[in-house]
């Protein structure tokens, strides 16, 4: 059996990230990914072949609640879902990391305070380039360094609207956001600032994805390996349970089991759970490190919708994820919980709508959709879903994946939804068009799981969590958890930085652990 210093289970935000901080320590890295390199290909590009083929999204077949089952939006690449993502790079809220009273509950605090965090996050930021303004967003939280590189500037009608909410009182910020553009010098810049970035993979790699930051640049380090298209199925102990001794693998066909000083689980809040609960045994019969019958529990997503908003004038737009506002992020004068993020989303392209069967039917006997996708402008509302132990991920006797999902905090989501309605009303969003039509709701399903988190959250107490601090498992000693698994709660901004700046974080424990020398200069 192959023995490695350390492996790390999936590529994505939380192991493709702990892989670029290890890299340099020398230790014997072993970095086992179930997808293979996303291809760069012409269709990268096309809407059409990314939103109506699905073509980088999973076959995989998972079962709600009702045993109903439906396609899982999630990506198994070298990168993983970042690969896709929309790249928009936010710290959680100080408050995040405290209890929070919401409409339908608490949101529970961490058992770390954003403090700790802080370095670590502005670590994830020059790692993954982000760019943003600070002091632009009122609930930014304390920073210690400016964003490594200056925002990404409006394009003129999101100028317009940020002028315009500016002039209503609001506080809009250029959102963080981690591409490799350079505005100053385009001939140069890797990003060319295309309209095919939130949803699609970046064919010139210019997006600060977990390949192209964390995974390349960890494989130029001799010490690191990356076995492609090769899934973990199950994690063996010792006999008392302990030690993760052997870690098995399925590549097409071929079983080979890997083992480590210490093994490191980032597969995404879903499989992350699958995998520990599909590793039970005589000490853990409950799944492994699953005493506190913890793991898979507390699944979150965000309560989410996405907003199309039709405008009397065509939208030109390119790159349209450069506006955020956080005026109601805690709540408001009128509504006194928290309501969550407002955000724009990659502009909507005509395609797009063809996998949108309720917005078609609404759209279709007034504008076609190309008239529609011209003059949208897409926002995206992100309130916070409260953790519930019963909204969780199981395992079937067939081996696939059980999302039993119960949403929270409608009402705040409600009213996120009528404060941009209210801010849109007097900006010409409609004069036009009937009311029933200026505005296109999509909640985004249980289907719709980019933003998944929870299943094996980290705390203090044995009973009450799966993971300690340092995000190892309370009961198996060699045994971590970088994903967004560990989150114990999701606040309502975008979790990829969070689980970046924790994967740094857990990187210098690990790093400490082994015993490696400091690594300098080339360690993120
Ligand atoms: C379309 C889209 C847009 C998004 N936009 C944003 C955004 O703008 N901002 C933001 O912050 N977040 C965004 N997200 C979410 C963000 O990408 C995720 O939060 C983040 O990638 C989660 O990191 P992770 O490490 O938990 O999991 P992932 O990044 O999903 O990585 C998990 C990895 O594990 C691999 N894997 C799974 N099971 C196994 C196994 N058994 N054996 C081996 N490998 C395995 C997977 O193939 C994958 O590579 C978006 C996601 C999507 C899909
Ligand atoms: S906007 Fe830039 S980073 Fe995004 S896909 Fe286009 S080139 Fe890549």
């Amino acid at each position: 059996m192959d023995r490695y210093d350390v492996i790390i289970i999936g590529s994505g935000a939380g192991g493709g990230t702990l892989a670029r901080r290890l890299a340099p320590t020398g230790k014997r890295i072993l970095l086992l990914e179930r997808g293979d390199w996303l291809p760069r290909e012409p269709q990268n590009w096309l809407a059409e072949e990314v939103f109506v083929e699905n073509r980088y999204i999973s076959a995989d077949t998972w079962y709600d609640g009702d045993e109903k089952p439906f396609q899982p939006q999630i990506h198994y690449f070298v990168g993983g879902a970042t690969k896709l993502f929309g790249a928009a790079l936010y710290r959680l809220r100080e408050r995040d990391f405290e209890e929070l009273r919401h409409h339908d509950g608490i949101s529970p605090a961490w058992p770390i305070g954003y403090d700790e965090m802080e370095q670590y996050y502005t670590r994830a930021e020059q790692l993954y380039h982000v760019h943003g303004a600070r002091g632009e967003d009122p609930t930014e939280p304390r920073m210690s360094a400016d964003y490594p590189f200056p925002a990404v500037s409006h394009e003129p009608r999101i100028q317009q609207l940020a002028d315009d909410f500016a002039g209503a009182g609001l506080h809009p910020f250029h959102a963080p956001c981690g591409v490799m553009l350079d505005e100053a010098n385009m001939p140069y810049s890797a990003c060319v600032r295309c309209n095919d970035c939130d949803g699609f993979p970046c064919l010139v790699h210019a997006k600060s994805d977990a390949e192209v930051l964390g995974v390349r640049p960890a494989l130029e380090h001799p010490n690191v390996t990356l076995l492609r298209n090769t899934q973990a199925v199950r994690l063996e102990t010792n006999a008392a349970g302990t030690e993760v001794t052997g870690v098995v693998t399925l590549r097409e066909d071929h079983q080979e089991t890997f083992a480590a000083d210490i093994v490191v689980v980032s597969c995404g809040a879903a499989n992350s759970a699958k995998l520990l609960l599909s590793s039970a045994n005589d000490q853990h019969p409950n799944g492994l490190a699953n005493g506190s019958d913890q793991v898979g529990r507390n699944y979150v997503f965000h309560n989410s919708v996405a907003v199309l908003a039709l405008s009397r004038d065509e939208n030109p737009t390119v790159f349209q994820k450069t506006l955020g506002i956080n005026d109601f992020y805690f709540g408001s004068d009128e509504f006194e919980y928290p309501m969550g993020n407002i955000q724009m989303i990659g502009k909507s392209q005509a395609p797009m709508f063809r996998g949108e069967k309720p917005v078609m039917t609404a759209l279709a006997p007034t504008w076609s959709l190309e008239q529609v996708a011209r003059h949208a402008v897409d926002f995206w509302l992100s309130t916070e879903d409260l953790p519930l132990p019963d909204n969780r991920v199981t395992v079937g006797h067939d081996g696939r994946i059980r999302i039993n999902y119960t949403p929270t905090n409608e009402e705040p989501k409600k009213q996120l939804f009528k404060q941009l309605k209210s801010m849109l009303k007097h900006l010409g969003m409609h004069d036009d068009l009937s009311p029933r039509h200026a505005y296109l709701k999509n909640d985004i399903p249980v289907a719709g799981c980019a933003h998944q988190a929870g299943t094996c959250r980290f705390g203090a107490d044995p009973a009450t969590s799966v993971l300690d601090v340092d995000c190892r498992a309370h009961e198996v000693d060699n045994l971590y958890v970088v994903d967004t698994s560990f989150f114990p709660s999701i606040g309502a901004v975008n979790p990829a930085l969070t689980a970046m700046a924790n994967a740094l974080r857990v990187g210098d424990h690990i790093e400490q652990r082994l015993g490696a020398q400091p690594a300098t200069g080339a360690a993120p």
